[in-house]
């Protein structure tokens, strides 16, 4: 149940995508980001345009890949997918910006990850759709100039911050997804329950909902494990008291943190007497890198009030003490 794409096997990726929205109709909130979306969309569709190059920023699982696939739908055109670390060499963007039809969507997940050179390149196809491809080689090498259809990028990145700033100077459009509250990830969850074809009570889908990380993959992941406890446990059907049965055999505790979180917690609480203590510091202690730690784990943590960062580093709240049933030792001289 991590929140991060890459540990999830490909029948559940399947099943994943079985789940996408496919409109903005289909999509559960961040209702201030698509009512903008809305509007450029149909701009761009009545001028027969490309819409503007989009970046889509904010931690994983909720939506950014959901909304670049919606935005293609919407603009009715065709999608490209790939990867910042998996676009290593100009050479293969050269070969997926060349095969672009008018307007088409360009996905880029993990954009913060493109190779330097890799970036220098998309500039100009980004500015000014033209690329200059090398042809030949040795005393004959020389570079032409390619003309592009204008198309829209969608760039998606769970560190914003690790954008250099004139890729980011490059896109039109910039919106940050929250995490979702506890009543949307329900609405999400009885969407889902019924494409699976899974009966479920709404208080179940609440229960669900409530322990999710704030996150629509991990609401949809609990969901399909506790359809198997329903499977195999109960009567096919979804019900409070086999969600709850479910949620505890998974280890997920009530406000939705997973082990991972409470690893973090307890380091900071019983190794670090509460903090504060650097982030570097706390991922050794954890054995995670701090980038994870960073995108994944400290801002859901941070927005649900269980850790500060302060400029000394992280500390844990009373809520967090509360949360781990450790009374907190008033310090000493401070
Ligand atoms: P990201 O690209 O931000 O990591 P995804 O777009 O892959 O996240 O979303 C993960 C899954 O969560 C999708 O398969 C989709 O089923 C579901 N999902 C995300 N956002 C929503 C939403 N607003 N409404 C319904 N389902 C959503």
């Amino acid at each position: 149940l991590n929140p991060t794409n890459e540990h999830f096997s490909s029948e559940e990726l399947d099943v994943e995508k079985k789940l996408r929205p496919l409109s903005f109709d289909d999509f559960a909130g961040q209702d201030k980001v698509l009512e903008n979306l809305k509007v450029f969309v149909q701009a761009a569709n009545m001028r027969g345009e490309a819409l503007d190059h989009t970046l889509f920023h904010g931690p994983p699982g909720l939506g950014k890949t959901t909304l670049a696939n919606i935005l293609a739908n919407e603009l009715n055109v065709g999608i490209k997918i790939t990867s910042g670390p998996v676009l290593d060499k100009p050479g293969d963007l050269a070969g997926l910006l060349t095969n672009l039809e008018e307007r088409d969507v360009l996905f880029i997940d993990e954009i913060h990850r493109l190779s330097p050179i890799v970036e220098e390149y998309l500039y100009s196809a980004m500015e000014d759709f033209k690329i200059d491809i090398m042809i030949e080689s040795g005393p004959n090498a020389r570079t032409v100039q390619i003309h592009l259809n204008p198309f829209t990028l969608v760039g998606a990145t769970t560190r914003s911050g690790l954008l250099t700033s004139p890729m980011r100077a490059r896109f039109g459009i910039q919106s940050r997804l929250q995490y979702y509250n506890t009543e949307l990830l329900a609405t999400i969850v009885e969407r889902s329950a019924s494409i699976l074809q899974v009966p479920i009570s709404l208080n179940a889908a609440i229960e669900i909902a409530g322990r999710s990380r704030g996150t629509p993959r991990i609401a949809n992941a609990l969901l399909r494990r506790v359809r198997d406890f329903a499977q195999i446990k109960g009567n096919g059907s979804i019900d409070m008291e086999i969600a709850k049965f479910g949620l505890n055999a998974l280890n997920v505790d009530a406000h939705g943190l997973d082990e991972m979180d409470n690893k973090i917690l307890s380091v900071i609480i019983e190794k670090f007497k509460g903090g504060p203590v650097g982030l570097s510091t706390l991922a050794t202690a954890v054995s995670e890198n701090s980038e994870t730690i960073e995108e994944v784990y400290e801002p859901f943590l941070i927005q649900e009030g269980f850790i500060m960062r302060t400029p000394r580093g992280r500390e844990a709240t009373d809520k967090a003490y509360k949360h781990l049933g450790v009374t907190k030792i008033p310090k000493q001289g401070n």
